[in-house]
């Protein structure tokens, strides 16, 4: 597409499902962080520019034991959340929000579902919603569909959505009574992760782990009764197996090679699963860490 892209912003679901399958190349846009430098660049150049800013899909709810986040919910929306009854899965995304370098601009600007969409190995968000357990829906003409976290990437900034599909939102199980780490390890403040990790531990220490930036894809890893006293050099060993069984291909960007990544995710993340131990549930403190 060589000219000017048709703008719409639509009002409902329904109404942009419609104008997706009617265009060629459409690109939707959420907060634009990402998307309006692309078509700067002219690396995209959609024939239709799909704004959600209309289409209600902001917010973030908490229902029974659910975390519901609408696709549109930039991190600022999410620092601003003070629903009680999110547990473990509202806390860890609240750190991760808090995170997120580029300043107040990209915090209110950015959104969860457009990182989500955007599949970028070395963003965060992809690798949280696989520790978190949670379900994406997309929406296209034909209905809904769910898809878990762990099929959404299929490679780098490729997911299972289809072209005219809209990612709508995101659920995760609240997890009330347990206990989480993230850890993000960069190069500097202001710049992107090169390894993530969340960790959510049961109170019997049952562990899910998910592991970012540091392959294509994140790796969802379970470790059952992990004692909260297994020695870091233990802990590490055992991810390090996990990791290596699991054989992820290893991300390389302009920030990190994919040897070097492979090689400290066991480090970071046996950090998130110690913050994620480190306290006594029966202790009365407050029961989540925060790195
Ligand atoms: C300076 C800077 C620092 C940053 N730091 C970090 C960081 O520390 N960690 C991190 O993880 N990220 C970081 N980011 C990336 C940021 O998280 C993402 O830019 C943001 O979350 C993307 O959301 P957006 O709404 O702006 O996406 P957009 O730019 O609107 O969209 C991104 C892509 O997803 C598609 N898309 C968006 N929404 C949908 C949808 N609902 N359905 C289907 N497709 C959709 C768009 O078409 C586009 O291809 C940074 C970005 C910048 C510019």
């Amino acid at each position: 597409m060589t000219g000017t892209p048709t703008y719409a912003a639509p009002t409902g679901i329904a109404e942009a499902t419609a104008l997706l399958t009617q265009a060629q190349d459409p690109a939707v846009l959420s907060g634009g962080t990402m998307l309006v430098p692309e078509m700067s660049h002219r690396t995209r150049r959609p024939d239709l520019v799909l704004d959600l800013r209309n289409a209600r899909l902001s917010g973030v709810r908490v229902e029974a034991d659910t975390l519901t986040i609408g696709a549109a919910t930039t991190y600022r929306q999410v620092l601003d959340t003070t629903l009680p009854g999110g547990g473990a899965a509202l806390a860890v995304l609240q750190t991760v929000a808090r995170g997120i370098t580029g300043g107040p601009q990209i915090r209110n600007r950015g959104t969860v579902g457009g990182s989500a969409a955007w599949a970028n190995p070395s963003s965060d968000v992809p690798g949280l919603l696989v520790g978190l357990d949670a379900t994406i829906r997309v929406d296209g003409a034909g209905g809904h569909r769910l898809i878990a976290a762990q099929d959404w990437v299929t490679g780098a900034f490729r997911t299972a959505r289809a072209p005219a599909e809209i990612l709508t939102g995101i659920t995760a199980p609240t997890r009330p009574r347990h206990r989480f780490g993230y850890v993000k390890f960069k190069l500097a403040e202001s710049s992107w992760p090169i390894v993530t990790a969340t960790c959510l531990a049961s109170p019997v220490g049952n562990v899910v782990l998910s592991v970012g930036g540091a392959f294509e894809r994140p790796l969802r890893l379970s470790l059952a009764g992990v004692p909260a006293d297994l020695p870091e050099r233990e802990l590490r060993t055992l991810l390090a197996e996990q990791i290596a069984a699991a054989d992820p291909t290893p991300w390389t960007d302009v920030l990190a090679d994919g040897a070097y990544r492979a090689r400290i995710s066991p480090v970071i993340a046996a950090r998130a699963v110690q913050q994620a131990l480190a306290k006594d549930p029966n202790s009365g403190e407050e029961p989540w860490t925060s790195n």
